[in-house]
């Protein structure tokens, strides 16, 4: 009973985050679909990895992070046309507008990571949600050299908007003018099309990559921008993969397993945490280790 307490920790965690918003800062009813639902289902899939043994433990995370994925793709994307990609983000902060779009940032992106690392991409991201579940057996490392690619990525993903604004393209008198008749439909549209463009892109690139290198998060690795915001917060967050003290033999299936190739045996040898801010808490290297010498 205890420990299905704390596997709610993150449903707990929701409402509390649901509430201060909801109720405190914000007021929009939207938030008790949001939070709960998310919080609810990562509950869901620590129960249910409790039932299972091994690398079939990971079925309960794989379907919290497909389940999540309707409420920012349906809920947000379609039907509150809110886009979360990171071009939207940058409009946003130079048009000097405060909306959910930058709420979700702040917690699952900017402050959220200072307490649990990457779980957003190991838990909540809508583009995982979809490779996770892709036909590939293999979990083939990514060549370091092409892991470099994400900084151009990042900068072009900044640049993109910020030359759309230069261009005349006026963020802000479209999202104010958004609220009434034809302007409202205008707004909603130009946020479709951005949504649909933005996440476009991310699948049309990270399936082809995923079978390419053998490796279901390879575009993780190679191509998501979002993954160096997270970074510096994630080297000091409060969760981390840790040694339980139990002996470690030494057989690899840790290596061997984790989808972001971190080399956690040479961590667990020198007694350390996980530091390493590829880690996305996806508990693999917990879930397949023989001697339990992880948590
Ligand atoms: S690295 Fe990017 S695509 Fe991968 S899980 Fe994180 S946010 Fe999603
Ligand atoms: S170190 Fe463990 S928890 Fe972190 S990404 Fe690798 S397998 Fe997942
Ligand atoms: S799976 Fe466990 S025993 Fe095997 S190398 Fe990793 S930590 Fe050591």
């Amino acid at each position: 009973m205890k420990s299905h307490l704390r596997s709610a920790i993150p449903l707990f965690i929701a409402l509390g985050v649901t509430i201060l918003f909801n109720v405190v800062l914000i007021g929009w009813w939207g938030f008790w679909v949001i939070f709960p639902w998310i919080g609810g289902w990562v509950t869901v899939g620590n129960i249910m990895a409790k039932f299972k043994k091994g690398k079939k433990k990971d079925f309960g995370r794989r379907l919290s992070i497909l389940m999540i994925s309707p409420v920012f793709l349906v809920f947000l994307g379609l039907l509150q046309r809110e886009n979360l990609q990171l071009e939207q983000c940058v409009f946003y902060i130079a048009a000097g507008l405060f909306t959910r779009v930058l709420i979700h940032y702040a917690i699952a992106k900017i402050l959220g990571p200072l307490i649990w690392g990457r779980g957003f991409c190991g838990w909540a991201c809508w583009t995982a949600a979809f490779l996770e579940w892709l036909p590939i057996k293999e979990n083939n490392p990514v060549p370091k050299k092409y892991t470099y690619i994400r900084y151009p990525v990042l900068l072009i993903s900044i640049l993109i908007p910020a030359l759309f604004i230069q261009m005349g393209y006026d963020y802000y008198n479209l999202h104010i003018a958004g609220d009434t008749g034809a302007a409202l439909q205008l707004h909603k549209f130009h946020q479709l099309i951005w949504f649909l463009t933005g996440n476009g892109i991310y699948y049309l690139t990270a399936i082809p990559f995923a079978f390419a290198f053998k490796k279901k998060r390879a575009f993780c690795k190679i191509a998501c921008p979002v993954s160096l915001v997270m970074k510096l917060q994630t080297r000091i967050a409060l969760i981390k993969r840790k040694p339980t003290g139990e002996k470690c033999t030494e057989c690899g299936s840790c290596n061997k397993n984790c989808p972001m190739d971190i080399d956690v045996m040479s961590y667990l040898k020198n007694r350390k945490k996980v530091t390493s801010t590829e880690c996305i808490l996806c508990d693999m290297c917990v879930n397949v280790c023989p001697e339990k010498a992880i948590k």
